[in-house]
């Protein structure tokens, strides 16, 4: 069992600015005092007591955490340490500087298949060895692949977001509703048992839109998101695919199936041709081929919009909570308002839990 260190984690790290902020807490840049070293730490919320509506139980987080210990990986984000105070855990985690994976390929003029598939390569590589442990992400999207540090010719790819992973032990079966629309596998949306394959689910929705801007199921609405998922509506539209290599579509079309049993596996998407040609006439096509970086750079563009409309949301949501308060300093409730409010509509609420990050 993974051990929780009761220090105060403010005795040993210096807490600097703010690297971003999920549902159930905020993940800061510290450095060690004993060496120097800067990190990112993940405070996370603890639940009060089994009625408090607030904050994660800490079983899901010995959970997250034990996962993390097991999937140390090159493509993977390392946990250094974990300390535990009476109202949070903070994880220890190597800092990964080189913000998320799209915004650096947003930034770009134009990426050839053949540059855009190392990146893919990475995500699979880091994905296979979590499959081959028997551990899911389930939370697979754009924002929890990253970049260690974009300088380098070749950036290394890390997985983030382990909290909703789950491992399986053998004889169990396990379902969960919890995800984020455009990303889900349809197997998560109907309730029915899970394995690895739902991530590979969204391995092809991320791959669909990295090469096209589009997203293959989005919809007007969540409702409509999941909607279009369960009944598999998806097309290659001509005008956003015409740079696109047959390959690749094939690729996408064998992870975009909805039986789980019949789709690709981490290992198998390894060995595809448009992972890894054989053929010279193969490798050819993966160097003619390019994105669709004009509609990329929107689609992503929107994506960074919605997640920042959604967090000014949020934040105004829990002012409205709190009236009558006149305020002269800011508010610790209201700096990590992400955390502390909690979605109440009638949606799927599992479904939704995870959209403060997203861009359904
Ligand atoms: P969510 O509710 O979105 O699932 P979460 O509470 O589980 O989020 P994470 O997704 O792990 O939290 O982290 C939130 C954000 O913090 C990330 O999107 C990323 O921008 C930043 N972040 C997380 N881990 C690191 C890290 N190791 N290095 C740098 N930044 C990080």
């Amino acid at each position: 069992m993974a051990v929780f260190k009761p220090e105060n984690v403010e005795d040993l790290y210096d807490i600097g600015d703010v690297l971003g902020s999920g549902h159930f807490g905020q993940v800061r840049q510290v450095r060690e005092r004993a060496t120097g070293t800067t990190w990112a730490a993940k405070f996370l919320k603890i639940r009060k007591n089994a009625y408090s509506r607030l904050g994660l139980d800490r079983d899901s987080v010995e959970r997250e955490v034990e996962i993390l210990q097991a999937v140390q990986h090159s493509n993977i984000v390392t946990l250094k340490d974990v300390f535990e105070s009476r109202s949070e855990v903070v994880l220890i985690l190597e800092l990964i500087s080189g913000g998320e994976l799209f915004d650096f390929i947003a930034e770009k003029e134009s990426l050839l298949e053949s540059e855009a598939i190392e990146f893919m390569k990475q995500i699979l590589e880091g994905l296979g060895f979590m499959h081959s442990r028997n551990i899911a992400h389930f939370d697979l999207k754009p924002e929890n692949i990253m970049l260690l540090d974009k300088a380098l010719p070749h950036p290394n790819i890390k997985l983030i977001d382990f909290g909703l992973a789950h491992r399986f032990v053998p004889g169990e079966e396990y379902r969960s509703t919890s995800g984020t629309p455009q990303y889900i596998a349809p197997e998560v949306i109907n309730n029915q048992p899970l394995n690895t394959a739902a991530d590979m689910w969204s391995i092809g929705v991320i791959t669909y839109i990295l090469l096209s801007g589009l997203s293959p199921f989005q919809g007007d609405t969540d409702e409509e998101t999941l909607k279009n998922v369960d009944a598999m509506m998806y097309r290659f539209d001509a005008q956003h695919f015409s740079m696109t290599s047959s390959m690749a579509k094939d690729f996408i079309q064998k992870l975009l199936v909805k039986n789980p049993c019949e789709r690709m596996t981490a290992e198998e998407s390894l060995l595809h041709p448009w992972i890894k040609p054989i053929t010279s006439k193969q490798v050819a096509n993966r160097n003619r081929s390019s994105i669709n970086i004009k509609n990329f750079k929107k689609f992503n563009a929107r994506r960074k919009w919605k997640m920042s409309y959604n967090m000014v949301w949020m934040c105004n949501r829990l002012v409205q909570l709190k009236p009558f308060k006149v305020k002269s300093e800011p508010d610790p409730l209201e700096r990590q308002c992400e955390s502390d409010v909690e979605d109440t509509e009638s949606k799927p609420a599992s479904l939704i839990r995870r959209r403060l990050s997203s861009s359904s």
